[in-house]
């Protein structure tokens, strides 16, 4: 046996060490990050095809004997080279497009048999195939692997460069599972799995590996999922050590909170504030995920929280991802709670130096109880005299590195409230969010209507825009939404502006205001003041609406390119109508660059109101897409895995990953594999 120092240096050794590759190929595999044996042996053929003459597929193989070549004239006036065999019931042809004049005559033999395989197709009864390739007779019948490549590359070179890489490393991979969990699930060892995934033995194997579903394939994705839930459950251990603060919860604050209540909560909302007023209380640290669909009221449950810190005589913070939202939820706290019993103040951006500096002086006096606000938040001169609660609203916006900046801006660490209406699915949130406690708010406030979402085309704008004029007149406000991907793109911005004007002189006696991200924040601000206050029917807007923006009511969500939209994003919208007890409308206006995939994205929104059913066919739609984006999760890369699809094995990964932290066991292959799953990186879902 070699020692391990050895192993390692085989697995690490240059792919240009294998014949065929040279210099130039090394350079453009390394963009698929194949650098080294170890990379060679990962790297799997994404299908196969099988030599054989009875194929199912366009590809086969005919067997003749040759006879004979002739020219002849093509309608583009080339000249084609046509080689003539003799099979069993009839001629082949063999047809070379562009061919030079030493190739391929000399290869064929008269009275030769030959296995020409590629496409067949059959002209007047002649099978033809173009530029076949000749397969020996040992090879009929067998599996080949096909490679996703760089453009210059053929398979021929890399299935020899895949080969030979097994052959020197395959014995020096190590086994990455426990073999008890081999034994439990009758999964191949890891060698064994990577060898008949890039040659299957039958075309039955290949095809089980394409399902998916063969043992080999199946081990990866059970591997793979069994390394992220040990990265959460290793996570969620060292968490719970974490002690926090002990609140408490009057009564008296309780009455005196229901006094100025501007509505009843539903009992949703009280649900989840009995669960989070349990976990304050608790000496623990609460680490709670809030997920309510667009519109089920989460705001007034993070106000309730924040207040229950100051009773303690700890200050809290709200941070939202966007200026408008921050805004909103100040106005919307001075609202219910007034500004004397609770001091809040609001930071963003674009404050001036001036007030900033008043505000970090008063923070650090104690003299501020809740501070909302953005990303401006996070600086690292805004220091809490004692901060007890944060709260993120939107959390999908902010990444694990901005809520641990707020997190150590306490001591003892101050509880946390994650709130989203982009859900995922149960399951799945337990699992990816095993160090989080999960709450559901699944009530709208009542009486609420769901909107009536139709889908137009871009020819029939004058439809919608008619039908928009019926609820102006009713003086309800409507929404037309641009997208704007990139705040600094001069032609979507253009698409918006000339919209705006479009629809100005559509609705002549109505007044029309344009809204987007390169106004100043004091434009913004009075333009959403006067569309809350009626002073403009209609807001033409980018995107800067999508989040949170409360005005009840606008009963009108009108959404030009729909098609260029996610799903999550397009029930945000239409979250922004459908907020009080009027009947609202969702127009989805779509131009001809529509996608199937787009396709599919309107049709569900048509259908579907409830964002936890959307948020599940968008993750059907894209695969896990953000989910594992680079905000949310820090390193950790699924390549086999789907956790949708795979829901049922990422309950099972789950389980024994937790028991496997539990037994504490210390093996040092485990520990390898994490840090080539991390790449180094040391955070991933969750707090940080
Ligand atoms: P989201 O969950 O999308 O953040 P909001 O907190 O903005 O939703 O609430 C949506 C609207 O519903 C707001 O106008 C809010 O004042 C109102 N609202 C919230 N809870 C209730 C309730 N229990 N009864 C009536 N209206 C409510
Ligand atoms: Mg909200």
């Amino acid at each position: 046996m070699k020692p391990s120092s050895n192993n390692k240096e085989i697995l690490k050794r240059s792919i240009e060490t294998l014949k065929g590759i040279g210099e130039k190929a090394a350079t453009s595999l390394s963009k698929y990050n194949l650098i080294n044996i170890y990379d060679m042996i990962y790297f799997l053929p994404f299908r196969y095809e099988v030599l054989s003459h009875n194929s199912e597929s366009d590809n086969g193989i005919i067997s003749g004997t040759y006879e004979s070549h002739t020219y002849i004239n093509a309608k583009n006036g080339k000249k084609v080279l046509r080689l003539l065999f003799r099979s069993d019931d009839g001629f082949i042809a063999a047809l070379y497009l562009s061919y030079t004049y030493s190739y391929p005559l000399p290869i064929f033999k008269e009275g030769k048999k030959y296995n020409l395989y590629g496409n067949i197709s059959s002209n007047n009864g002649v099978l033809s195939i173009f530029h076949p390739e000749i397969i020996p007779d040992y090879d009929i019948n067998t599996v080949r692997p096909i490679y996703h490549l760089p453009a210059g590359l053929y398979q021929s070179t890399i299935r020899k460069a895949v080969k030979e890489a097994l052959t020197v490393g395959l014995n020096e991979v190590k086994e990455t599972l426990p073999n008890y969990l081999l034994d439990r699930y009758n999964f191949p060892s890891i060698q064994n799995s990577l060898q008949s995934i890039h040659t299957p033995k039958t075309s039955e194997n290949s095809k089980l590996i394409m399902s998916r579903k063969h043992p080999s394939y199946q081990r990866l994705i059970y591997e793979e999922l069994f390394y992220l839930n040990l990265l959460l459950a290793r996570k969620r251990k060292n968490y719970k050590e974490l002690e926090g603060i002990s609140f408490d919860i009057s009564k008296e604050f309780l009455n005196r909170i229901k006094e100025i209540m501007p509505f009843k909560l539903t009992s949703a909302q009280r649900r989840v504030l009995v669960e989070i007023f349990n976990d304050m209380h608790n000496i623990r640290q609460t680490n709670r995920l809030i997920q309510g669909d667009v519109g089920s009221g989460k705001t007034i449950v993070a106000f309730i929280s924040a207040a229950i810190s100051v009773m303690n005589g700890y200050q809290s913070t709200i941070i939202a991802p966007t200026e408008v939202l921050a805004e909103q939820h100040y106005n919307n706290f001075v609202k219910v709670f007034g500004n004397d019993m609770i001091k809040v103040e609001l930071i963003t951006g674009s404050k001036t130096k001036k007030v900033k500096e008043g505000i970090k002086h008063r923070l650090l006096n104690n003299e501020i109880d809740i501070l909302i606000g953005t990303h401006a938040l996070l600086e690292s001169d805004i220091v809490f005299n004692k901060l007890g609660l944060v709260v993120v609203d939107e959390q999908h916006r902010f990444g694990v590195d901005q809520r641990k900046k707020l997190i150590e801006k306490g001591s003892p660490v101050p509880d946390i409230v994650l709130m989203t209406a982009t859900p995922i699915p149960r399951t799945l949130a337990m699992t990816l969010y095993s160090d989080l406690d999960i709450s559901i708010i699944d009530e709208m406030p009542p009486g609420r209507i769901q909107p009536i979402t139709e889908h137009y085309r871009e020819s029939d704008l004058n439809k919608v825009l008619d039908k928009v004029k019926l609820l102006l007149d009713k003086k309800e406000g409507a929404f037309f939404v641009y997208p704007l991907i990139d705040e600094s793109d001069k032609i979507d911005l253009k698409a918006a502006t000339q919209s705006y004007e479009y629809i100005s002189k559509y609705y002549k006696d109505k007044k029309v205001g344009l809204l987007h991200g390169r106004l100043k924040s004091d434009e913004k601000r009075s333009l959403l003041d006067d569309f809350r206050n009626g002073v403009i029917d209609v807001l033409v807007s980018t995107t800067v609406v999508e989040v949170g923006v409360d005005i009840p009511h606008a009963t009108a969500m009108v959404i030009e390119q729909a098609e260029r939209f996610g799903l999550s994003q397009l029930h945000q919208l239409r979250g922004r109508v459908g907020r009080s007890d009027l009947q609202s409308y969702c127009y989805l206006i779509t131009s001809k660059d529509i996608t199937p995939v787009g396709r599919e994205r309107i049709k569900a929104m048509v259908q579907y109101n409830d964002g936890f059913k959307l948020a599940e066919i968008d993750l059907k739609l894209r695969g896990q897409g953000d989910l594992f984006g680079t905000k949310q999760s820090g390193g950790v890369e699924l390549k086999y895995a789907n956790i949708v699809e795979d829901v049922m094995m990422l309950r099972d990964a789950n389980i024994d990953a937790k028991k496997y932290i539990e037994a504490g066991v210390d093996d040092s292959v485990i520990e390898e594999r994490l840090r080539v799953i991390l790449n180094g990186e040391d955070s991933y879902i969750g707090i940080g």
